[in-house]
């Protein structure tokens, strides 16, 4: 085995999504001879990131003071906010919370606002290297964190070495900066390593499902912001369904389900489609085509769940600390802000102590406090989350009582245990057909011939206590039907699991709601994963191909090379960005 290659920078960041860029591009402001790279793992810049997402653009304004006149691709300003007690048949319209009125926001591609916000960081001097995947940390002596290994490409499922295998670098840095959004494979282990939440509560999460659809010309209203709970979900799970007119005859709509549901049954993805067929959703959408669909866990656990967001040698920014607000299902201006204060500490010296007492003296983490009770009240049902959510907005969070959180994988009923409710689904009209019809819009790609990337620690559990105590929630739970459990006569219950990782939308609710914690995602080899980046484009996906699981992308690569991708993600070495990668790796220190 060679010795393993190795460059220097300053600062490494982990994850181009709006925390990781916003700090790159803020250092860099305030200390031009700092030297900072941003790791992506997915191929192009923002290719992982689903939301179409209605932002508050005031941490954009302080970052990037004039952006107003030169707006990312898609930037249509709040119109009318609507917002909806759902049934089955109709629908009450609601006064709108304080937290959700929308007025000077604006609906953006958030995909597209980094791809955006990228060649920003590079003008000012940022290496930002999409296609690779950060698959560990590394340490020093001491065990403070030392910096990121990419991982290794070309690896055959078996662990053999294909023909193009090349060793993952290590990028060595004095400040490790995660920014890796909700549930980060590397946060994950480095908040177990470093006991950061010792002084929390779990964190929670929900899954957010959405589609971008291209409907017939005129039935849009460009600015308008719609909002919806009840009806599909029952009164103790909870969800609620967004819509958000875009221009060009273009909605994005989506559902978001609490990962805290108790009953095993539950399939976060049908939801979605039941919610899509209300009496007032449907007929905007009849005759439309789908244009992307995609799936990612949203951090929820808010105020109680944060955990401390520094160690020795590295810090935690955006999701991947915790930093969403849930009531006005936003993050992205926190991801933003808190970016900024991590740059802001860093620009005094380069060392991540302090960072966690600025980060809870700021309005970032007053924010949170605030609305720190909503979602947890919702735990006991429906009706008191409502009323419950009506008093702490009225008195702004005043309470003097925190309401705990629990994991997630925990609140799960074994079978024969609790009343499965009576789900009162309509029969589905509109595409998608299946999950794997969906996945198709998400034009997720991942060689097969690569270790899977998705770890069960023990597939005998899903094999017997699994299948008795819940029957395999795994099966409904993954928007991406990566789980199966096929024919197997040799099994106990004639049945085995079957894993088709190269489905897989990299959303990581696998790794959260497990019941018996015995799933961890890893990262795949860097570039593989969901391909988001037609949410930017004008144009309807055109004529993608499916064979098996293989999607053929390479006639309409938005930000691409022309290279030929066909699942292959070996193929992905042949990108620009990674030859720039290799280029400037000659130029960083060594
Ligand atoms: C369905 C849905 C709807 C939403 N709606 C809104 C909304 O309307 N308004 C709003 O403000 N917010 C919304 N959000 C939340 C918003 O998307 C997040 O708060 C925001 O994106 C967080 O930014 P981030 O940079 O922390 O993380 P992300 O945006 O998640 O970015 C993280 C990046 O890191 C990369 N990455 C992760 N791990 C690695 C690794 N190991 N190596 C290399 N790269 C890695 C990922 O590929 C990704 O590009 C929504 C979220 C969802 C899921
Ligand atoms: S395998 Fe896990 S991370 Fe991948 S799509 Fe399914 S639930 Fe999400």
């Amino acid at each position: 085995m060679s010795e393993r290659e190795t460059m220097e920078y300053d600062v490494v960041v982990v994850g181009a999504g709006p925390a990781g860029l916003s700090f790159a591009i803020r250092l860099k402001q305030l200390k031009p001879d700092v030297s900072v790279c941003v790791i992506e793992k997915s191929s192009t810049i923002g290719a992982h990131i689903l939301s179409g997402a209605v932002i508050e653009p005031q941490p954009l304004d302080a970052l990037l003071p004039g952006w107003r006149d030169n707006p990312p691709p898609i930037c249509v300003p709040a119109g009318p906010d609507e917002f909806y007690l759902f049934s089955k048949t109709g629908a009450r319209k609601l006064p709108l919370p304080p937290g959700m009125h929308n007025h000077g926001n604006f609906i953006v591609s958030l995909g597209a606002l980094c791809a955006w916000m990228a060649p920003q960081a590079e003008a000012l001097g940022v290496d930002v290297f999409p296609g690779f995947a950060a698959a560990d940390t590394v340490h020093n002596d001491d065990g403070s964190v030392a910096g990121v290994r990419i991982g290794d490409m070309g690896v055959a499922k078996d662990g053999s070495h294909k023909a193009n295998y090349t060793q993952g670098i290590d990028i060595k840095a004095k400040v490790t900066v995660l920014a890796e959004g909700a549930r980060g494979s590397l946060t994950k282990v480095l908040v177990k390593r470093f006991k950061l939440d010792e002084h929390s509560d779990p964190q929670g999460y929900s899954i957010g499902i959405k589609e971008l659809w291209q409907v017939p010309a005129g039935r849009a209203t460009p600015g308008k912001i719609v909002h919806s709970f009840g009806w599909p979900a029952d009164t103790r799970t909870y969800g609620g369904g967004f819509l958000y007119h875009l221009d060009g005859d273009r909605i994005a709509l989506g559902y978001v389900s609490g990962l805290d549901y108790s009953d095993p049954k539950y399939k976060p993805w049908e939801a979605f489609q039941q919610w899509k067929h209300h009496p007032l959703i449907k007929p905007l959408l009849e005759d439309g085509t789908i244009l992307s669909a995609g799936a990612r866990a949203m951090v929820t656990g808010g105020y109680q769940s944060l955990p401390k967001v520094e160690m020795p040698g590295a810090l935690l920014i955006g999701d991947t600390a915790g930093l969403l607000n849930v009531p006005k299902i936003k993050g992205t201006h926190q991801a933003i802000k808190s970016g900024m204060l991590a740059a802001e500490h860093l620009a005094g010296k380069l060392d991540s102590a302090g960072f966690d007492a600025k980060l809870r003296g700021s309005e970032v983490m007053a924010e949170l406090k605030k609305v720190r009770n909503v979602k947890p009240g919702f735990k006991k049902g429906l009706w008191f989350g409502m009323l419950n959510a009506a008093w702490e907005t009225a008195t702004a969070g005043l309470s003097p009582w925190t309401f705990k959180n629990k994991a997630d994988w925990s609140s799960l009923h074994k079978l024969g245990e609790y009343d499965e409710p009576i789900r009162d689904y309509v029969q589905r009209t509109l595409p998608p057909r299946d999950r794997l019809a969906s996945v198709y819009f998400a034009a997720t790609e991942h060689d097969e011939d690569q270790p899977v990337h998705l770890h069960v620690a023990d597939t005998n559990i899903c094999a017997t206590k699994c299948f008795e105590e819940y029957d395999n929630p795994c099966t409904r739970y993954c928007p991406a039907q990566v789980y199966e459990m096929v024919d197997d006569a040799s099994m106990p219950h004639g049945k085995r699991l079957q894993i088709n990782a190269a489905n897989c939308v990299h959303c990581k609710t696998c790794d959260i709601k497990d019941p018996y914690e015995i799933i961890t995602w890893v990262t795949p080899e860097g570039g593989a994963g969901p391909n988001y980046q037609n949410l930017s484009q004008r144009r309807p996906w055109p004529t993608a191909r499916r064979q098996s699981n293989l999607v053929d992308i390479s006639h309409d690569r938005p930000h691409g090379s022309g290279h030929a991708i066909r699942c292959d993600t070996s193929a992905l070495y042949t990108l620009p960005a990674s030859r720039r990668f290799r280029r400037q790796a000659g130029t960083a220190r060594r």
